[in-house]
């Protein structure tokens, strides 16, 4: 029998909290026994604690664990973290300095040169920067590895095939971002009903940078970013999961249409237990990918693409799809978890 770990959830009665208790529910790597909020939460049992927004009930495995506040020592040997910024800048470092391994959702510490921005099936030879930020932080056992921005996790993806075997050169990408990507109580309803959002606070400059540390190298202990500029427009819009991305995008060298789909289609899964069938599935059909279609796919981890074509000013354009908090957030970290189990970091 493999070892079962005990994991604790910061942030564990938000929007991506949720996800996690939920997608954590009888995983056989993973028992979740601590679980931590705000003062407003902490000392409540968390279904008191919890507005629980997810269909079906809060798993009783969870239901009467009390809400602790967010620093260390929780009881547990891996962190997922699913703070706001500002909460995890400082919770985050914490736990990592007690010898804690914290998996994050959260953009704070995404863009540091010593933490990996990990997608597990694209660079995880980037957890060759735990040791160079052990030592630099300090930390003896712990260390902080994050995953991507939720609208960068869905076409980071496709372009991450293309980077593999043409080179991308330029990218324009517009995003359509659901409201569940807000936390809760997220977007007031009478700005979102009806309505579409041309504004996302803080979002172009993320969507804008974070791919290429992605696709970059690790070379003598450092990233090398890739060197394809990004130029990202992010709206807000009534669909509750699932952001999809509209991409054009230029490459260094030829490729057909049939090469474009195969690079992408072929681009191989892992074989973790979190893991889908397909990574990224590439459709045909004309009105495809749609969030309340394709956003389940592979239980929410499958990114879908559709609507790939030659472009009249850049070389291609294609639509991308991911589930913003599965494949955008908690399914990703509990991934990246399960990786860094199998290749014995934790
Ligand atoms: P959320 O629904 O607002 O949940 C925030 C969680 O953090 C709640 O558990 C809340 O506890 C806790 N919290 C808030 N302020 C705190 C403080 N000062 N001290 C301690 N705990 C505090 O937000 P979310 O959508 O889950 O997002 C969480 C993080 O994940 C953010 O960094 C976000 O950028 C990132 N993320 C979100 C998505 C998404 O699709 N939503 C995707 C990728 C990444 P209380 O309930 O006690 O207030």
């Amino acid at each position: 029998m493999s070892k079962i770990y005990r994991v604790g959830i910061l942030g564990a009665t938000g929007t991506v909290g949720q996800r996690f208790v939920q997608l954590l529910e009888n995983h056989p790597q993973f028992e979740v026994t601590a679980l931590a909020a705000s003062d407003r939460s902490a000392g409540k049992p968390y279904r008191e604690a919890c507005a629980w927004k997810l269909t079906g009930s809060i798993p009783e495995s969870v239901r009467e664990i009390t809400v602790q506040p967010i620093g260390p020592p929780l009881d547990c040997d891996i962190v997922f973290s699913s703070l706001p910024s500002a909460a995890a800048r400082e919770a985050e470092e914490a736990f990592a300095r007690a010898g804690y391994p914290v998996i994050s959702n959260s953009s704070v510490y995404r863009m540091d040169e010593d933490v990996p921005l990990l997608i597990a099936e694209i660079n995880h030879d980037h957890i060759g920067l735990i040791e160079s930020q052990r030592q630099r932080r300090g930390f003896r056992k712990g260390f902080i590895v994050t995953n991507p921005n939720c609208a960068v996790a869905s076409f980071a993806p496709p372009l991450a095939a293309l980077h593999r075997q043409f080179g991308v050169e330029a990218v324009i990408v517009t995003t359509f971002q659901a409201i569940s990507g807000a936390g809760y109580p997220g977007v007031a309803s009478l700005d979102i009903v009806d309505n579409v959002v041309p504004y996302i606070a803080g979002e172009e400059p993320k969507v804008e940078i974070e791919a290429q540390k992605i696709l970059g190298k690790l070379q003598d202990g450092v990233i090398v970013p890739a060197d394809f500029p990004v130029s990202a427009q992010c709206f807000r819009v009534n669909v509750i999961d699932g952001h999809t991305a509209s991409v054009r995008v230029d490459l260094k060298e030829k490729a057909t249409l049939e090469d474009v789909v195969s690079a992408m289609s072929k681009f191989p899964s892992l074989d973790l237990r979190s893991s889908p069938e397909r990574f990224i599935d590439v459709t045909d059909e004309p009105a495809r990918p749609q969030p309340r279609l394709d956003r389940d796919n592979g239980n929410g981890m499958t990114i879908t693409v559709g609507r790939v074509f030659p472009d009249n000013i850049f070389d291609y354009r294609f639509v991308a799809l991911s589930h913003n908090t599965v494949r955008g957030a908690a399914g990703s970290a509990i991934l990246n978890a399960e990786l860094l189990i199998d290749k014995g970091v934790i």
